[in-house]
């Protein structure tokens, strides 16, 4: 036995959450010592779990918020273990771990969304997003807008009576554009619209979201809550009736369920995530200002620069800028084939949030093609940001003097 209730692992937390800071957080939440203990966290491989009749019933419908752990598929010790840690870093009340950010984001839209209802999502973020928003979403009569959501505007105008959803992203993949998770909160709700928010670029700690409005937040742990690049895993945080429904409806039902085992290298990782995310942000820093006084560099977008668009609306909601960024070139297919061939230090490889720096062209092309599909004045408002592509760059957490010289060869 390992002492370990579902209910009672959140339970400890709430009680503590008040008293204690990120930092340790992230270190001790979600790993009480079980009854060896063990000052680590066990990894639970098991995909059932022993019960008795009067505890659980057969069906996922009758599995209360106290229920014992019964099946994999419906939830586990150590992935239990990181929904807590997670929720408490982001500061909500639980979370349901997927096996993949696209696992948890399409988790959530199949739970909220039926047919008849208007979901509104960035007409920028993540590629496969977009894409099921072409593709597979209106299959299921759910309807679309894709909004500049970095207008204000924009999203008040795309908002209609059967509006159920505002997802947002931000900073967004690949161009770093901000949504202002405030305004729009306060305009969505004034709808009748939930707000989902994906933070993946930002990190866990990177801004505080349920403060400014969220109802939803979801990561990609794939990413700065892995951080080394070796597991994979998503997360929606939120209010714990709702994640309680979620993890029945489309966890259960769909079964895009996270790895034990990722669960349990992603919750060890959790604890490096402050300091990794000031370090990240550092790295940045510096060669988003080493980038901008480039000769070849045309553009550098990261919300930490001053020459950010949006940069007072990043330092208004955003604790940490994070390690990602993009630039343009004179001629930035001919540099992303010059850089894939020359970097040492960096990689030419997509993903992001890893210690180490990686680097990856995204011709506006192929995008606008594969997943954008903007209107004519859009696609202009695009290329405005992009040119005619972005080298997206994640910065790592290796020696800052390592990666600027690295690039000042590569580009010379
Ligand atoms: C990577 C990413 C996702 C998808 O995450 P996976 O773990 O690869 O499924 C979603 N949103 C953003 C912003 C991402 O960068």
């Amino acid at each position: 036995m390992l002492g370990l209730e579902k209910g009672q692992l959140v339970e400890g937390s709430s009680k503590m959450r008040k008293k204690l800071q990120g930092k340790t957080h992230a270190v001790h939440t979600g790993e009480k010592p079980d009854e060896q203990g063990s000052i680590s966290p066990p990894l639970v491989m098991a995909t059932s779990f022993k019960i008795h009749p009067d505890e659980v019933g057969f069906s996922a419908n009758d599995y209360g918020e106290d229920a014992p752990f019964f099946y994999g598929r419906w939830s586990n010790p150590t992935v239990r273990r990181l929904e807590e840690k997670l929720a408490a870093l982001e500061g909500g009340e639980d979370a349901v771990c997927f096996g993949s950010g696209m696992g948890a984001i399409s988790g959530l839209f199949y739970h909220l969304l039926q047919a008849g209802d208007h979901l509104v999502l960035p007409n920028i973020c993540y590629a496969a997003v977009l894409e099921s928003a072409h593709e597979i979403l209106p299959r299921f009569g759910i309807e679309v807008s894709l909004v500049d959501t970095s207008d204000i505007e924009a999203v008040q105008t795309a908002l209609r009576p059967n509006s159920k959803l505002v997802h947002l992203e931000t900073p967004c993949n690949p161009t770093t554009r901000l949504a202002d998770l405030r305004a729009i909160s306060e305009l969505a709700h004034k709808a009748g619209a939930k707000v989902s928010v994906d933070a993946t670029f930002a990190s866990p700690i990177g801004q505080p979201n349920f403060e400014l409005g969220a109802d939803f937040v979801i990561h990609s742990l794939t990413k700065y809550a892995c951080g080394h690049g070796d597991a994979m895993g998503g997360v929606v945080i939120g209010a714990r009736a709702d994640m309680d429904a979620l993890r029945k409806d489309t966890l259960v039902h769909f079964g895009a369920v996270m790895s034990p085992f990722d669960a349990w290298i992603v919750g060890r990782s959790l604890h490096s995530l402050h300091a990794r995310m000031a370090q990240h942000q550092s790295n940045a820093l510096a060669v988003a200002a080493f980038l901008e006084k480039h000769p070849r560099v045309e553009r550098v977008y990261y919300p930490g620069l001053d020459s950010h668009p949006q940069h007072d609306l990043a330092k208004s909601q955003m604790k940490n800028f994070g390690g990602m960024l993009a630039f343009r070139a004179k001629e930035s297919a001919q540099l992303a084939n010059q850089l894939a061939e020359s970097v040492q230090v960096f990689t030419y490889a997509v993903s992001l949030g890893k210690s180490k720096s990686l680097i990856f062209y995204i011709p506006t092309e192929d995008i606008q093609a594969s997943s954008l599909r903007m209107n004519e004045a859009e696609l202009a408002r695009y290329r405005d940001w992009a040119g005619d592509g972005l080298l997206r760059v994640s910065i790592g957490i290796e020696g800052q003097e390592d990666l600027l010289a690295d690039l000042e060869e590569a580009l010379a």
